[in-house]
C-alpha cells in the first residue's frame, strides 16, 4: 500500500483548528510594524522628516547626512521592536522578492560589540548580482550589482528583520529587477497626467497611479500537497482524475469559509494589519478549497511591494496552521484556476480620483479625458500589455479554456459606449453654442447617473471599466503586477503626452477654446480606438473570429506573446519615456523566455519521474494482482474460468494498453526536451519547449487519469483530487 499518500490522509484528517486571537481594533494595530510617517515624526528631526517626504511626494533626492540621520531614527525604533538584523528587501526577474539579512551587531576595534547602522547601509549596498537573472547585462558589464533605497515604501519590521524597500540596478545602472522600471513608469504617468489634470484644475501638482489588486489562492492541508511530488516541484498538478464532485454545485463560492482556512485567514490578517497592508475583503472562491484576499487600494509602488509581501506571509502563515498555499494559475484541471485582477485608476494629490465621474460637466469632461485616453493607450499598445502578463503558468488561463481570453479587449458597459456614441458625432473645430448645451446638459452631464445604474459586469472582459476604475483581469495570481503596473502606467504616460500636444496645437493654431480643443481630440481617440471595445463574451468563438477581422492579436503562449517585446514601437515607447533602454528590454525578454523554459523544463522531468517512478509501477502491481487471481480461477475452474475472469481480463489488457501508450509519449517528450536542450537561440528553445515538449503534457495525463481509474484505489500512490480539494 502506497505508505506515503494514506500517512498524509490520516495526518490531515487529525488536524485541529488553530484558534486565533483578535490582539486589538485592526485601526489600532495597523502598520504598527512600519516605519511609516507617524514613527518618523517620533524619530525624525524636522529637516530629516521634511527631506524624506520630498523623496516620498516630489521625488527629491536625500542628502547623505540625513540619510545617516534617518538610519540612525530607524535602528532606533526597529531595535526598540526587537529587531535584530536589516536587509534590503528587493524585487529580481524571478518574480519574487530577495534578502540578505546583516545584523546590526558590529565589533569596535578594541573588541568591543555595539549596534551600527549608518546612512551608507541605509542608502546602498552591493549584493553579488551574479545569481540573479539579468538576461546578459551582467556579462556584457560587470557582475556587481546594487540595490539602492526606495524611500516612498515605507522600512517595516518582518520578523526580527528591518526590512528596506530597495531598487536593485546593476553597476551601470541598468534595471536588475521589477521596482526600477515601475518606478520610472510611475514617474512618467505622474508628469503626464499631472500636465493634464492642469486643463481642468490648475492646483493639481502630483498624480499617483492606484492599485487594488484582488489575490486569489488555493490552501492545501500541507501533508496532502507536500505528498504529490509535482505539487511540490512545479506548484500544479501534473496528473488526476477529477473528482466526482468539482465546482458544478457551486457551494464554494462566497459560502460559509471552513474553520481552519477562517483560523488562517484572521491571523494572516492580523500579521498584514501589523505591516500596513490594508487587508479588507475575504472569502470563498469558485473552486473548491479556493479563495480570495483583497485590500484597500492603494499608491501602486506600494501595492506592488504589499502584494508581493503578503505573498510571502502568506506561505509563512499557512505552515503554521499545516497549509500550503498554492499561488499557481491553474493549480488543478477542471476547476478554475486562480488570477489577480488588477484595479487600477489615477488620484490627484488634491484627492480626485481621475476615473470617477463628477457633479458638474467640467469635472465629467475630466472623466472622459482619462477614461478615453487610457482606451486609446490600450488600443494601441494591446499586445505589449498582453506580454506583461504572460508567464508558463498563465498560460493554463489565457487563450486555454479559462477567464480570461488571450485577446485584449474593453467592456466600458452599454450606457458609456453609447456616451462614446454621441461624442463621436460631436462636429470638426469651433462648437455652436447650441451643441455646447447639448453635450453638457444630455451627453457629458448625465454620466454620473449613468454610472450609478451601471451594474452590468461582464466577467468575461479582461479588462473592464468598473465604475471608477479599469480592472485587468488577465494577471496570474502568481505574478509581480509591477510588470502589467509598469506597462499600463507607461501607455497611458504616452498617450497623455501625444493628447497634450494635440490639444494644445488646436488651441494654439486653430484658435479653439480648451473644452472644444479636448473634445475635437477625444472623437478622433474614440473614433480610432474602437476595435478594442467589446461587450459581448470574450470566451466564445465567434469573438476569437470577429477579433481576427479587427487586427487584435491573440497570442496563447508565452513564447509568442512575449516577442512584441522587442518591437520598434515598444523599444520606441520605453525608450521615450524613460522607464527602459533597448539593452533592458532585450535583457528582459532573454529572462522571460528562459524562465518559461526551465518552467516547462522542470515539469516535463517531474512528469517522467511520476509516470516511471508513481504510475506505472502501481499499474503494474494492480495488474499483476489481477492476473494472479485469473490464474487462481483457473486452476479452481478450469475451462469455466474464462467467463468468470472476463472483467479482469479486459482490465488487464487496458492497463496493458495505457500503460505502453504513455511510455511511448513519456519518451518522446523526453527526446523531444532533449532535442529543444541542445538548441542555443533562446527564442527558438523556447518555441521548441512550448510547441514540442508541453502538447505531450496533455496526451501523457489522459493516459495517467485513465490508469488511476482503473487501479485499485488502495494501490494508488498520487494523493487524489477529492482528497486534496475536499479535506478542509
Ligand atoms: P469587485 O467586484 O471586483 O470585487 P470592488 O469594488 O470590491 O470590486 O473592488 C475591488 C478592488 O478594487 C479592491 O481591491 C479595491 O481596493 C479596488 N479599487 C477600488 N477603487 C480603486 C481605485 N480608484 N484605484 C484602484 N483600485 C481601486
Ligand atoms: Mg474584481
Amino acid at each position: 500500500m502506497p505508505k506515503l499518500r494514506f500517512s498524509a490522509i490520516s495526518e490531515s484528517l487529525k488536524r485541529q483548528r488553530i484558534t486565533i486571537e483578535e490582539t486589538g481594533r485592526r485601526s489600532e494595530i495597523f502598520a504598527q510594524n512600519v516605519f511609516n510617517e507617524d514613527r518618523m515624526l517620533q524619530y525624525l528631526t524636522k529637516d530629516a522628516l521634511e527631506s524624506v517626504k520630498g523623496a516620498v511626494f516630489s521625488s527629491s533626492k536625500i542628502d547623505r547626512k540625513i540619510a545617516d540621520q534617518v538610519a540612525e531614527a530607524m535602528k532606533g525604533w526597529a531595535i526598540s521592536k526587537g529587531a535584530t538584523h536589516y536587509t534590503h528587501w528587493f524585487q529580481p526577474l524571478t518574480g519574487s522578492t530577495a534578502e540578505k539579512h546583516d545584523a546590526f551587531f558590529d565589533l569596535l576595534p578594541d573588541g568591543r560589540a555595539l549596534e551600527k547602522f549608518g546612512g551608507g547601509q541605509l542608502v546602498q549596498q552591493e549584493p553579488d548580482a551574479s545569481s540573479f537573472p539579468s538576461g546578459g547585462i551582467r556579462n556584457t558589464f560587470e557582475a556587481r550589482g546594487y540595490t539602492a533605497w526606495d524611500p516612498t515604501s515605507p522600512a517595516f519590521i518582518y520578523g526580527t528583520t528591518l526590512c528596506i524597500p530597495t531598487i536593485f540596478v546593476s553597476y551601470t545602472g541598468e534595471a536588475l529587477d521589477n521596482k526600477a522600471p515601475l518606478l520610472r513608469a510611475l514617474n512618467a504617468v505622474d508628469e503626464a497626467a499631472t500636465a493634464v489634470a492642469k486643463y481642468f484644475d490648475k492646483n493639481v501638482t502630483k498624480v499617483n497611479a492606484t492599485l487594488g489588486w484582488e489575490q486569489e489562492y488555493f490552501l492545501i492541508d500541507k501533508a496532502l500537497a507536500h505528498s504529490r511530488p509535482d505539487i511540490l516541484m512545479t506548484g500544479r498538478t501534473l496528473v488526476g482524475h477529477s473528482a466526482a464532485k468539482g465546482q458544478q454545485l457551486d457551494d464554494h463560492y462566497f459560502g460559509v469559509i471552513p474553520q481552519r482556512a477562517l483560523s488562517f485567514m484572521s491571523d494572516l490578517e492580523q500579521q498584514c494589519t501589523k505591516l500596513g497592508i490594508p487587508v479588507k475583503t475575504r472569502h470563498n472562491e469558485v473552486a473548491p478549497n479556493q479563495f480570495e484576499l483583497a485590500p484597500v487600494f492603494e499608491e501602486a509602488n506600494l501595492a506592488v511591494d504589499h502584494n508581493l509581501l503578503l505573498m510571502d506571509v502568506m506561505e509563512k502563515i499557512a505552515d503554521k496552521h499545516h497549509f500550503k498555499v498554492l499561488f499557481h494559475e491553474k493549480p488543478f484541471a477542471g476547476i478554475n484556476g486562480s488570477g489577480k485582477h488588477n484595479n487600477w485608476s489615477l488620484a490627484t494629490n488634491t484627492g480626485v480620483n481621475l476615473l470617477s465621474p463628477g457633479s458638474t460637466p467640467m469635472k465629467n469632461l475630466q472623466f472622459l479625458t482619462f477614461f478615453v485616453n487610457s482606451i486609446k493607450a490600450v488600443d494601441t499598445y494591446e499586445e505589449l500589455l498582453r506580454s506583461s502578463i504572460a508567464s508558463a503558468s498563465n498560460d493554463h488561463r489565457l487563450g486555454a479554456n479559462e477567464a480570461p481570453p488571450a485577446i485584449i479587449s474593453i467592456f466600458v458597459g452599454t450606457q458609456l459606449s453609447s456616451v462614446l456614441d454621441e461624442l463621436e458625432g460631436v462636429s470638426q473645430g469651433k462648437l455652436s453654442p447650441e451643441e455646447k448645451t447639448e453635450l453638457k446638459l444630455n451627453v457629458v452631464g448625465k454620466i454620473p447617473e449613468i454610472l450609478l445604474d451601471n451594474t452590468d459586469r461582464n466577467r468575461t472582459s479582461p479588462f473592464a471599466f468598473t465604475g471608477n476604475k479599469f480592472e485587468i483581469r488577465g494577471v496570474g495570481s502568481k505574478a509581480n503586477c509591477a510588470k502589467p503596473m509598469t506597462v499600463m502606467n507607461t501607455i497611458v504616460a504616452k498617450q497623455l503626452i501625444a493628447f497634450k500636444k494635440e490639444v494644445d496645437t488646436l488651441i494654439d493654431k486653430k484658435n479653439l477654446k480648451k473644452d472644444e480643443a479636448i473634445f475635437n481630440v477625444l472623437r478622433e481617440y474614440i473614433k480610432t480606438s474602437k476595435r478594442i471595445r467589446f461587450d459581448g463574451d470574450g470566451y466564445s468563438i465567434d469573438w476569437e473570429k470577429e477579433a481576427q477581422k479587427r487586427k487584435l492579436s491573440n497570442n496563447k503562449s508565452t513564447p509568442g506573446a512575449l516577442q512584441v517585446m522587442t518591437s520598434t514601437q515598444s523599444l520606441e515607447l520605453f525608450k521615450s519615456m524613460n522607464v527602459l533602454s533597448e539593452v533592458e528590454v532585450r535583457a528582459r525578454l532573454e529572462v522571460e523566455l528562459d524562465a518559461y523554459i526551465l518552467h516547462i523544463q522542470i515539469e516535463g522531468r517531474v512528469f517522467s519521474e511520476l509516470v516511471y517512478g508513481y504510475i506505472i509501477p502501481s499499474a503494474v502491481e494492480y495488474q499483476n494482482l489481477l492476473i494472479k487471481n485469473v490464474m487462481g480461477l483457473k486452476e479452481v475452474y478450469g475451462a469455466a474460468h474464462k467467463k468468470l475472469s472476463y472483467g479482469q481480463l479486459t482490465i488487464i489488457e487496458e492497463i496493458a494498453e495505457h500503460i505502453s501508450a504513455l511510455k511511448k509519449k513519456t519518451d518522446a517528450m523526453t527526446d523531444a526536451r532533449k532535442k529543444a536542450n541542445a538548441i542555443s537561440d533562446t527564442n527558438k528553445k523556447a518555441a521548441a519547449y512550448c510547441d514540442n515538449v508541453k502538447p505531450y503534457f496533455e496526451e501523457m495525463r489522459y493516459h495517467c487519469d485513465k490508469l488511476e481509474r482503473l487501479v485499485a484505489d488502495s494501490g494508488w500512490p498520487l494523493t487524489k483530487y477529492q482528497e486534496l480539494l475536499f479535506i478542509k
